[in-house]
């Protein structure tokens, strides 16, 4: 592994931060930690952690000892010196004392000595960090290191690469005990580097923040040169069929069949010529089976992924029917293994969800599962890391990892647990929301909406420069489409069915307004504005509810009709007829779809005030539209302006409205001859 050390950043972070009253220690144990974060081959997603000793002033102004640490809810990658909260040295390392310590009262007796009232909890290794004398302490659970103590014979294999420069100790969960273990390995002979912890990572120590980083890149480096002596062929692959399925078809099967309690998760997919070789080895549901290479992981992506059977095209129901089977038969030993644990547990553990966070699929990949699309891409940025341990451990030995019990322990760990009542979801979390039209106006507002009631946003808009300006903020997807273009369309569901693993939620907004007085209005007209105003909603729905019947557990479909489909106004046929058309077409599908639980629903917007049209159109007055100002204000029963967020929140209450289906709600300030029945 490179070492990334540069004498001349070094020294821009010492002066850079001394700016802001860091002293040159935290100034450089931020900039290396921020070179091992960086590292994904070292740390994944607040993992690893590392600390410097030094002193500061405490609020008397007095020059006080402190072991500044890694905060929990930090990334290493990005830290600064307020992720490495300052704690004092005296009390921790009177605590080595202690016979035991549980994780609660290690927790309070760390907060207690924080310097800053305001800081995140210190690490859980903290006593750890304290316990040993070095100045600087870094700990990763780089991917080769790993690799190496995860293998039948670990520890033997860690000494023959290692030698005496390195401590050795057992694996024992993190907490007070495992600070106590890793005290007394290094006490057995002070001269060592660091600490190879079996089955969990690697710690290395250094009088500078330099000296510790070179030891841990070098301990990499010889656990790579090691696992380079293994064998190339490390899984001997099964024969795959000819034509394997896509992983748009694939996807929305696997997030039905995981749809707990109603709530869908989000998919994150992967593949790679690596991914493909672990997936498709002959003996997948042995080297997968073990548990997570180091134990962290469990806490995201559970200990056992499920192995699908070989999704071939044309023979999906079997597929499907098969996956079913697999899901319930990996509920019903999750929640075996979770009894048998919780039993001897004390206090009681809550149970988690019991469905898989990981899907191997052989001859396509994997995917991670999660509450959020953020979540999914941690899940499978670790499935990843899992793939990369077991293949190099595998091709050395036989990966072995902790027991069950230990496995348990960490996945049910109390601090974990804590963190479960913590936080609600938002109504709309874990639902795929997908916006034509969205990136301008109602589109735009409904995307915003639909993303502030917690769903992952995908924004179509023929212009993919205007669904990106409404997709990034929203950590969404933006994708060009012409919504009239049936190929189009499906691609662009099938993109958001890979990205995702499919949709819940589509609004087909995207329309426009053409007009003529309908006797002398060219066929031209009239049919493009079909061909938006209707076939386009046709399409998008058709594809939407493909997708949906693939998942089987509904979904919501959502029209941007007009007053026009009500109330025609005058010189307004050609907009008119087809949103009267699509208006049928919104029933028409909460009829046909009703009993698989696909709601159809519309609102019927008119005269928004932002959004459609802007001041410098109406004071141009050369909309299509032909409309006067006073058109825009207060021409409704209630006298108030309508704005594009209106018509957003219309749609967010249509689609929390479980209940409800063929319904309209109008968002017009009241138009009595708009109004249905
Ligand atoms: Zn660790």
């Amino acid at each position: 592994m490179q070492n990334l050390w540069s004498d001349k950043d070094a020294k821009t972070y010492i002066r850079t931060y001394a700016r802001q009253r860091v002293n040159a220690d935290l100034a450089l144990r931020v900039y290396t930690t921020r070179l091992l974060g960086g590292e994904p081959r070292l740390v994944l997603h607040g993992g690893g952690n590392t600390s410097v000793k030094t002193v500061v002033k405490d609020i008397l102004g007095d020059p006080t000892e402190v072991l500044c640490v890694k905060g929990s809810g930090w990334d290493m990658g990005n830290i600064e010196p307020a992720g490495l909260p300052a704690v004092r040295m005296e009390p921790l390392l009177r605590m080595s004392k202690f016979k035991t310590l549980g994780d609660e009262e290690m927790v309070n007796a760390q907060r207690l000595n924080l310097l800053d009232s305001h800081s995140p909890n210190p690490s859980v290794e903290t006593l750890l960090h304290a316990f040993l004398p070095a100045k600087f302490i870094d700990h990763t659970h780089s991917n080769a290191v790993v690799a190496l103590t995860d293998t039948a014979n670990g520890l033997q294999v860690s000494q023959e690469v290692f030698g005496k420069k390195m401590g050795y100790v057992p694996y024992i969960m993190p907490g007070f005990d495992l600070s106590k273990k890793a005290m007394e390995v290094f006490n057995q002979d002070p001269s060592v580097e660091g600490l190879i912890l079996i089955n969990h990572g690697i710690f290395t120590f250094g009088n500078t923040a330099k000296e510790a980083y070179d030891r841990m890149l070098n301990c990499v480096t010889k656990a790579e040169k090691r696992l380079a002596t293994g064998k190339k062929t490390v899984f001997p692959g099964i024969r795959l069929p000819k034509k394997i399925a896509r992983v748009a078809d694939i996807a929305p099967i696997l997030r039905g069949l995981t749809a707990h309690n109603g709530k869908p998760l989000i998919f994150d997919f992967r593949t790679s010529k690596e991914i493909l070789s672990y997936v498709n080895g002959k003996q997948i549901k042995r080297y997968s089976q073990q548990g997570t290479a180091t134990p962290e992981h469990v806490i995201h992506a559970k200990a056992l992924p499920l192995v699908t059977a070989v999704p071939e095209v044309g023979k999906l129901d079997q597929f499907r029917t098969q996956t079913a089977k697999d899901v319930q038969k990996y509920i019903k030993t999750y929640g075996s293994y979770f009894a048998r644990h919780n039993a001897k547990a004390k206090p009681k553990k809550t149970k988690l969800d019991p469905t898989p966070r990981v899907f191997l699929v052989p001859g396509v990949g994997l995917f991670g599962l999660g509450t959020s699309k953020k979540k999914a891409s941690i899940t499978a940025d670790m499935a990843v890391a899992n793939v990369e341990v077991i293949t190099a451990s595998e091709s050395i030995g036989t990966f072995k990892v902790i027991s069950e019990k230990d496995r348990f322990d960490i996945e049910y760990w109390s601090l974990e647990q804590a963190k479960l009542a913590a936080g609600s979801e938002k109504t709309l979390a874990r639902r795929v929301c997908v916006v034509t039209g969205g990136g301008s106006g109602i589109g735009a507002a409904t995307a915003q909406a639909f993303a502030a009631e917690g769903s992952e946003v995908c924004v179509l808009d023929r212009n993919l420069k205007a669904a990106e300006k409404v997709a990034g903020p929203l950590g969404g997807l933006a994708i060009a489409c012409d919504v009239t273009n049936d190929k189009q369309v499906k691609s662009a569901f099938d993109i958001i069915s890979a990205t995702f693993g499919g949709m819940d939620i589509v609004v087909s907004n995207a329309g426009a307004a053409w007009q003529g007085r309908i006797a002398e209005v060219d066929d031209k007209t009239l049919r493009q504005s079909f061909e938006l105003n209707f076939w386009a909603h046709q399409n998008v729905a058709r594809h939407a509810v493909r997708i949906m019947t693939a998942q089987g557990y509904g979904g919501c479909l959502l029209f941007n009709t007009s007053k026009q489909a009500i109330n025609p106004g005058k010189d307004f046929g050609p907009y008119g007829l087809p949103k009267a058309a699509t208006l049928f077409l919104m029933r028409q599908y909460a009829v046909d779809y009703g009993a698989d639980g696909i709601r159809s629903n519309a609102v019927n917007a008119d005269r928004i005030r932002s959004g459609l049209l802007t001041d410098k159109m109406i004071k141009s007055r050369s909309g299509a539209r032909g409309l006067s100002e006073a058109d825009y204000m207060g021409g409704n029963l209630l006298g108030r302006e309508v704005y594009a967020q209106d018509v957003a929140q219309a749609f967010v209450d249509l689609a929390k409205a479980e209940k409800t289906t063929a319904a309209v709600s109008t968002v017009d300030g009241g138009n009595i001859a708009a109004a249905l029945r």
